[in-house]
């Protein structure tokens, strides 16, 4: 969906204070400040109902869309006539001063259904996303054989995007491993997208922000820069994984969220600057998964201190698991485990943001489980199908903990089975 306004814009007036004015407002909607003269843009295709002129209001139009209508005021002029049909993105009118104002602005309606409604929830809902990379978590010293499956296998995907084992600064076990990111992106297609982590080793504590940021950044020039194996690649730097989980990060506080956010922002900063002075701008800053459930892990706590972080990056990365049973997907599809992301679009919405956002973690758990024994390969590959169509339109990219990852993980090793079920999925994608 288009913005009705281009460029830079504010909401002057809300819906809610339409609704308090003495007597309220007969229209409700919201006032968007904006010079005389400001293109109007439709938000998407549809009709022009008319053109009126009312002393309240000025010079007005509506518009009809696919289940809804929407009335602008004050404006200058309409550019399109009575049943003439717009596209998404045409410009409709321009912004004026007319009717009863106190100001130049743009008075915007919305009914939906034969009733007002807040027009953010449809002229700012998010771009629409859409599922198009599905992609494994590998392991460093990747072997021929693993390049082979890589190439045999699962680039049945339009996109696939892999996932790097930790990128951990001050361990010496995982350096740049040059050899195995050569094979990856020779097998890879052309648009894959490469997902980086830097993670802090937390033994002895959260690392120093600036050591954490110049040790990442050693790693990101190395595999990225020219020459490098990852040279001009779709990538993305997942900075440290799950803050919130008390092994990996600050633990599940509300103390924990906020020193990490401060270090996030210190750590964000840093690295932005030297991105943009290297000129990588293929490399984009990720907010890293936390650990899913507020019960377990605070993740919405979490997401409330640290908001303005999440919306502020231009990734955001989630992680959803669930453990379920055979015909009993409760968890696969509960809010808080199986379909954890669309928090993060419900947030995302709210702050009129069109981040993308990435799943980088995400699978059926049943192996960290005594409740839920391991399923057969068909099961397990019907689930993650199911879970695919949950996600298809609210998710950028999924990795999914199939293959490669490290222990206790291994019950995620991959199985063709599920990979090729995926696969035939995706071609139901077109
Ligand atoms: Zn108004």
């Amino acid at each position: 969906m288009f913005k009705p306004v281009p460029a830079t814009w504010r909401v002057s007036s809300t819906y809610q204070d339409h609704l308090d004015r003495e007597p309220p407002s007969s229209a409700p909607g919201i006032d968007i400040a904006c010079p005389v003269g400001t293109p109007i843009i439709s938000p998407d295709s549809g009709t022009v109902q008319y053109v009126n002129w009312t002393p309240a209001g000025g010079r007005g139009m509506w518009l009809k869309y696919d289940g809804w209508r929407m009335y602008l005021a004050h404006l200058n002029a309409a550019n399109a006539f009575r049943t003439e049909r717009v596209r998404g993105g045409q410009r409709i009118a321009i912004s004026g001063n007319t009717g009863r104002t106190t100001g130049p602005h743009l008075h915007l309606s919305v009914q939906a259904g034969g009733a007002w409604v807040d027009p953010h929830q449809f002229l700012y809902a998010t771009k629409s996303r859409r599922l198009r990379y599905i992609g494994v978590h590998l392991p460093n010293n990747v072997t021929p054989e693993d390049a082979r499956f890589l190439g045999k296998h699962l680039n049945i995907f339009k996109g696939l995007m892999r996932l790097d084992k930790p990128v951990n600064p001050v361990g010496d076990n995982d350096a740049l491993d040059l050899p195995s990111w050569d094979m990856i992106r020779h097998e890879a297609p052309e648009d894959s997208i490469f997902v980086l982590r830097a993670y802090a080793n937390m033994q002895h504590g959260p690392m120093d922000g600036q050591v954490f940021a110049y040790r990442t950044l050693a790693r990101v020039f190395g595999l990225c820069s020219s020459g490098g194996p990852l040279a001009g690649a779709n990538v993305r730097l997942e900075i440290h994984n799950e803050p919130n989980h008390p092994d990996e990060g600050w633990g599940p506080t509300e103390t924990g969220a906020t020193l990490f956010d401060r270090w996030y922002r210190l750590v964000y900063n840093q690295i932005q600057h030297s991105l943009n002075e290297r000129d990588l701008p293929n490399v984009k800053l990720m907010w890293p998964g936390l650990a899913p459930a507020e019960w377990s892990h605070k993740e919405r706590t979490w997401m409330r201190v640290c908001e303005d972080s999440i919306i502020s990056s231009p990734s955001i990365g989630v992680h959803c698991y669930w453990q379920t049973k055979v015909d009993n997907y409760e968890q696969l599809i509960h809010p808080q485990l199986g379909l954890n992301w669309k928090a993060y679009d419900d947030l995302l919405k709210r702050r009129e943001r069109t981040s993308e956002i990435i799943v980088t973690e995400a699978g059926n758990s049943n192996c960290h489980s005594n409740d839920h024994p391991n399923l057969d390969a068909s099961e397990q590959a019907a689930q993650y199908v199911l879970w695919c169509k949950n996600a298809v339109n609210g998710v950028n990219g999924v990795t999914f903990f199939l293959w490669g990852a490290m222990h206790p993980w291994e019950g995620f090793r991959v199985h063709r089975h599920t990979v090729e079920s995926l696969g035939e999925y995706r071609k139901t994608l077109g």
